[in-house]
């Protein structure tokens, strides 16, 4: 899981959904970017970021949707177009220099991806994407791929905070990477 970049920086998206085939897997949204800066030599969090996003294609949180993240209707309706909160989040980024795009798994790139195309945007990375997920399970000779909550137990920790929300998954899974690479 080790880098030759100064950073991961770890992105954790959340989205529209429903649990009933309300919200197809090409249909979801953006809602909450959550992201951390982490050092690849201290494993410190240097930085943190986040933002919501109002989603236009299903623009009425599902109750499902609200219960699984906390995030409310009001909290999206409030919040600025996806254009505005990734410039937010690329002016955050631009501070630091040498970076790498990090997620537990390829959703979130692929959310990016599917988002932006949607929205006539341009994917707002530049460098590559490391599957921090695929990358855990090989460190850990892994058979199978683990959650965040499964690669946490499996380090000895507990999930802190409130998953399922962007900034805290993302400053979770750099507690997986600091315990992964430094062992504290
Ligand atoms: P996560 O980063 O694990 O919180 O998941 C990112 C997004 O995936 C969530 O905001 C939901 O849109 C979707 N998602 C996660 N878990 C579920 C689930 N059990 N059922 C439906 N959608 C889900
Ligand atoms: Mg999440």
């Amino acid at each position: 899981m080790r880098i030759s970049n100064d950073y991961y920086l770890i992105v954790d998206l959340e989205a529209t959904c429903s649990n009933i085939g309300a919200v197809p897997r090409h249909e979801m949204e953006i809602i909450e970017i959550g992201a951390v800066m982490q050092s690849s030599l201290t494993y410190e969090i240097e930085s943190e970021f986040q933002a919501f996003v109002r989603p236009v294609r299903h623009p009425i949180l599902t109750e499902f949707c609200t219960e699984l993240t906390g995030i409310t209707q009001q909290d999206v309706a409030d919040a600025p177009p996806l254009a505005e909160s990734l410039e937010l989040m690329k002016e955050w980024t631009s501070v630091f220099k040498d970076w790498l795009f990090c997620s537990w798994g390829d959703y979130d790139r692929n959310q990016f991806r599917q988002d932006c195309e949607y929205h006539s945007l341009d994917y707002p990375f530049s460098a590559g994407h490391l599957n921090l997920k695929a990358e855990f399970s090989r460190a850990f000779g892994l058979k199978k791929k683990m959650a965040v909550t499964d690669a946490l137990r499996h380090l000895g920790l507990s999930f802190e905070g409130s998953h399922h929300r962007g900034l805290d998954d993302a400053k979770n899974i750099a507690r997986i990477v600091r315990r992964a690479c430094m062992g504290t």
